[in-house]
């Protein structure tokens, strides 16, 4: 087994959040280690490489702000970026910074073991490497524990399998072949239409319907490129203040307030805009009041209808079990024109669910199917999945899985009682997946490393949150999610798409610009909720 390292700081993950968690550290002057399970850097972006796959936040927004150089050297090709682009830029950055040192690859954190005795962690990998280090800070992401469909006899099947998150590196072509893709997510919607131009056949397994708007996606226009790159620090301060990461004035009207034809016209502006938000930002109300929510819901089923040459077809493709807005909006491109070919299908999983894999495909309660490949696209353990994953052990043993067993707690989605030192990126109860990630993981990592700053100048050995102020921020988030409709969706934002797991609405929406106050004012309240400690001394006195 090789040496044990010592470090100031273990990062666990490579992705947006480790490398720029890595780069602030080195400045601050901590020794720190990045494990990353992925052979490359660049997480979200390394692991999903199935057909389509693009982000669904504008490239101009979707980048690290923190570098003025690199955002002037970096050249976005596309409105919307491809995986392949955004993984170039984090490669990009990686080398530009010179990060790849301080980083092993293929290295999957398996354990990580607090000693309140000598106030340090102990990381371990699966290769059994053994790494001790005063902080750790979890980078895992929050869409990164893929999940299969729960149907058994997935072993028995003889013919090929994807997982749209763990698409590996060789070229995939279905030239010929008889596929089925399982899920109709955001992974399912852009991957669909492009599968669909090699499979001789394809059928399209939907258990919920989505909403989705076409991308609008086009090469970027080189005057918009620098136009922005000639304002990018003032839009960088918009984007910190604003809702979800993305400037947009907040609407101020109510749905139902003005007459029909009106709200028709305003929704087909937002439609229009291609954009994940563009409809359900058009009035103040839709995530909050049901029936201005069905008027958009309503709107959106219009455009599937006027697409889906069969009426019927159109209804099964037109999602009637959840406000819309409350599962996770996606950005297509010719993904409900797909359905108009003649060897496209499609199968109801709410009319006839899953039963079984079988050696030759899979059986539904109305019939047996035969495919040579079936990719699913059935999505992950969101928030919670990877951190669960490893074995963390705080004070006392206390073990993070069973501690969120009836859902996560954390102070601020940053930091856990019981838990010192150890700092979540994004992780549950923070804006998070309900904001452009790039800005929430920048004032993550920015705040983290002030805190870390901060006890390593006070000569402490350990931050830690109180329980007080954890419960405080788990009540305020759930608060505030109750007013909304998302609740009300059987939703992964929600923890309903994984069987036995607690149903908390995980992110917290109260916004990306009001979330960065709360975290400053407590930071300069002389980081209110935290008690600040040294090695040997008891936690809370
Ligand atoms: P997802 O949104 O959770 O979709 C998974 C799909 O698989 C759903 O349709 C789900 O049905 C279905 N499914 C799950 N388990 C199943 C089962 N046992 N049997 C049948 N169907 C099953 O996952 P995703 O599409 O990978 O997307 C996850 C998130 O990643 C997105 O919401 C988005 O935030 C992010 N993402 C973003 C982009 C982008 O930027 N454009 C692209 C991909 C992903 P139910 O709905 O009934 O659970």
């Amino acid at each position: 087994m090789p040496g044990r390292q010592s470090v100031d700081a273990v990062i666990v993950g490579a992705g947006f959040s480790g490398l720029y968690q890595l780069y602030r550290l080195r400045e601050l002057g901590l020794s720190t280690r990045v494990f990353e399970a992925g052979d490359g850097v660049g997480g979200t972006w390394y692991w999903n490489r199935y057909p389509g796959a693009r982000c669904d936040i504008t490239s101009l927004a979707y980048s690290y702000s923190f570098s003025p150089e690199l955002e002037q050297e970096w050249e976005w090709t596309e409105k919307y970026p491809t995986q392949t682009e955004v993984l170039r830029y984090l490669n990009h950055v990686a080398q530009r910074f010179d990060l790849l040192r301080d980083i092993s690859l293929g290295a999957r954190v398996v354990s990580a073991l607090w000693d309140d005795t000598t106030a340090r962690w102990t990381v371990t990998t699966d290769a059994g490497e053994q790494v001790d280090a005063q902080f750790v800070i979890m980078a895992t992401g929050v869409l990164s524990a893929f999940k299969l469909p729960e149907v058994p006899g997935l072993d028995r099947y003889r013919g090929r399998t994807h997982h749209t998150a763990r698409w590996g590196t060789d070229e995939v072509r279905f030239d010929g072949l008889r596929v089925a893709v399982i899920g109709t997510g955001s992974s399912g919607i852009q991957c669909i239409p492009l599968i669909a131009e090699q499979a001789a056949d394809l059928t399209v397994f939907q258990r919920t319907a989505n909403f989705s708007t076409p991308a609008g996606n086009r090469p970027l226009d080189p005057a918009q490129v620098a136009e922005m790159k000639g304002s990018y620090r003032a839009y960088r301060e918009a984007q910190r203040t604003s809702w979800y990461g993305v400037p947009a004035e907040p609407p101020t009207e109510l749905a139902l307030s003005v007459p029909g034809r009106e709200r028709l016209a305003t929704y087909e502006a937002g439609w229009a805009k291609g954009e994940i938000v563009g409809l359900i930002s058009c009035y103040a109300d839709i995530l909050i009041d049901p029936a201005a929510n069905e008027s958009a819901a309503e709107f959106a089923r219009s455009k599937i209808r006027a697409v889906v040459t069969d009426p019927e077809l159109a209804e099964a493709l037109s999602p009637r079990t959840f406000p819309i807005g409350t599962k996770r909006l996606c950005l297509d491109t010719g993904y409900y024109e797909t359905f108009n070919q003649p060897h496209v299908h499609l199968v109801d999983l709410r009319e006839t669910p899953l039963v079984e894999f079988t050696p030759v495909g899979l059986r539904t309660t109305d019939r047996e199917f035969e495919f040579d490949a079936i990719v699913f696209a059935t999505g992950f353990d969101a928030m919670t999945g990877a951190l669960n994953a490893i074995n963390v052990r705080g004070r006392d043993g206390v073990s993070l899985a069973e501690e969120w067993a009836a859902g996560p707690r954390t102070y601020l989605g940053i930091a856990i009682a019981g838990f010192p030192n150890l700092f979540t990126v994004t992780g549950p109860l923070s804006p998070s997946v309900l904001s452009n990630m790039i800005v929430s993981i920048e004032q993550h990592v920015e705040w983290i490393s002030d805190c870390v700053a901060h006890v390593r100048s006070a000569g402490s050995a350990a931050i830690e949150a109180t329980p007080e102020a954890e419960a405080g921020w788990v009540q305020h988030v759930a608060e505030v999610g109750s007013v909304t409709l998302f609740p009300r969706a059987d939703s992964w934002y929600m923890g309903a798409n994984v069987p036995g797991k607690a149903r908390v609405f995980l992110p917290y929406i109260g916004g990306v610009g009001t979330y960065r106050q709360i975290c400053d004012e407590i930071a300069a309240d002389n980081y209110r909720g935290f008690t600040l400690r040294a090695a040997g001394e008891p936690a809370h006195t």
